[in-house]
């Protein structure tokens, strides 16, 4: 109990310190320095309207497919009435990306700001999207709903409860489960539940082993540097318009409600998969540590024909190492975990969603795309370290390495939040240099 109140603290001054920077940055609104687009600039985002293909309209599609509604006011305040998440502050981005925007990265924030409440599955998956950095997926169970990643702040996770509770029908909180140990997937959990429940057994929250430790390490021990640097990262202090943010390419942004903690009460640990009955529903899971998170699990519902993507597979290159600091990533673990996926389920999934971005629906569309962010991990993992026998640098390996065209023109390839360069660098480091995650003891 000591333990949890020390750290209940310490979340507290780390989160404070999260929204300083992002109160001061929403104050922010033009810089004079801002600069009009050079020949470069502009040269460099016009070879992309060629190259990529911007008429496929698909992934607009399932970002709108299911739309039940969304909040009017286009916010969420927290009890004293401050706006804590705003869905309309990227509402610039629409149609032709302006001269100063890559407009690969344009048509990403584009996708990333629809918002609301969607039905993925008829009558049994629906999501919350939009109303933090990541989302918020409800799953109607035998008794309840089962909540998958309770978003970053309390508030916005209440807010989409709410708004499935009033739209589908109330149901109470029958189970809770975290994918990882990064906060914006837990930090809202005392939105959805009451801590009681959870310490009476009647609410069970299962997370991946380790993740209670991994999350007071990343959030907690190193909190203080890697909010200033998650301000860089995310570009917290820049305007939000043509010239300055776009977003995070992983979502919009992050909310700043005060996030909190509970441990797991099941926890997930077997490498080559386990079954649990969660609310009635069987669920199969796979343990996924030192992949996107180093405490992380995917899993199906084999009765919904429905895949749990975590953040192991997103519409986008993720990070082998994320700038604002965290344990480095193992490509070549990352791309095995995703390669056991679809051993498993590729060829019976119908239903794939993850904890960011959009759904895929249909077997035909989701094995294609399971399989090329496999190949994506693990062609940095192989390639990194083929350049390097060979006795290049990891600095000349992140300028000679590019990806095959089958890759690099799918638009969840792309490096909207991770980059080729600097996850070519992680790798190197990562297996030469001793830079290996540890598992908690
Ligand atoms: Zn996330």
């Amino acid at each position: 109990m000591k333990k949890f109140s020390e750290t209940a603290v310490r979340f507290l001054l780390f989160i404070t310190l999260f929204t300083t920077v992002s109160t001061y940055s929403q104050k922010i609104k033009t810089d004079k320095n801002q600069k009009e687009a050079s020949s470069f600039t502009q040269k460099a985002n016009n070879d992309l309207l060629s190259y990529l293909p911007f008429a496929d309209k698909t992934d607009y599609e399932n970002a709108k497919r299911g739309l039940i509604a969304t909040i009017p006011a286009g916010n969420i305040k927290d009890s004293q009435g401050n706006i804590i998440y705003d869905m309309k502050q990227y509402d610039f981005i629409k149609g032709t990306a302006p001269a100063t925007a890559n407009p690969s990265l344009w048509r990403q924030s584009e996708l990333n700001s629809i918002n609301g409440l969607f039905e993925v599955k008829k009558g049994s998956i629906y999501q919350i999207r939009g109303f933090d950095l990541a989302n918020m997926t409800l799953i109607a169970g035998k008794t309840g709903w089962i909540i998958i990643d309770p978003l970053l702040s309390p508030e916005t996770a209440k807010a989409g409860l709410e708004l499935a509770n009033e739209k589908i029908g109330k149901k109470p909180v029958a189970a809770v489960i975290i994918t990882h140990s990064h906060i914006d997937h837990f930090g809202g959990i005392r939105g959805v539940v009451d801590e009681k429940d959870v310490k009476s057994g009647k609410v069970p929250i299962y997370v991946p082993e380790g993740f209670f430790d991994h999350s007071i390490s990343e959030n907690v021990m190193g909190g203080n540097t890697m909010g200033r640097r998650a301000s860089y990262m995310y570009g917290n202090l820049l305007p939000k318009d043509a010239k300055g943010t776009l977003g995070t390419g992983l979502g919009q942004t992050t909310s700043t409600g005060l996030a909190g903690i509970l441990d797991g009460t099941v926890k997930i640990s077997k490498l080559s998969g386990e079954e649990k009955i969660v609310d009635g529903l069987k669920v199969e899971f796979i343990y996924t540590p030192e992949s996107e998170a180093p405490a992380e699990m995917m899993f199906y519902f084999s009765e919904l024909k429905a895949f749990c993507q975590s953040e192991d597979i997103t519409h986008t290159l993720h990070n082998l190492y994320t700038l604002r600091g965290a344990q480095v990533r193992n490509g070549q673990k990352w791309s095995a975990y995703i390669d056991l996926a679809l051993a498993k389920w590729g060829d019976d999934v119908e239903f794939s969603f993850a904890s960011h971005h959009w759904p895929t629906w249909d077997n035909k569309n989701i094995k294609p795309y399971w399989e090329k962010q496999r190949d994506l991990y693990r062609f940095i993992h192989d390639q990194t370290l083929r350049l390097a026998n060979e006795g290049y640098t990891p600095i000349e390996i992140a300028e000679m390495l590019k990806l095959p065209e089958s890759l690099d023109k799918e638009s969840y390839s792309r490096g909207y939040y991770g980059t080729l360069s600097h996850d070519v660098r992680a790798q190197y480091h990562y297996t030469l240099d001793g830079l290996t995650a540890t598992l908690p003891i």
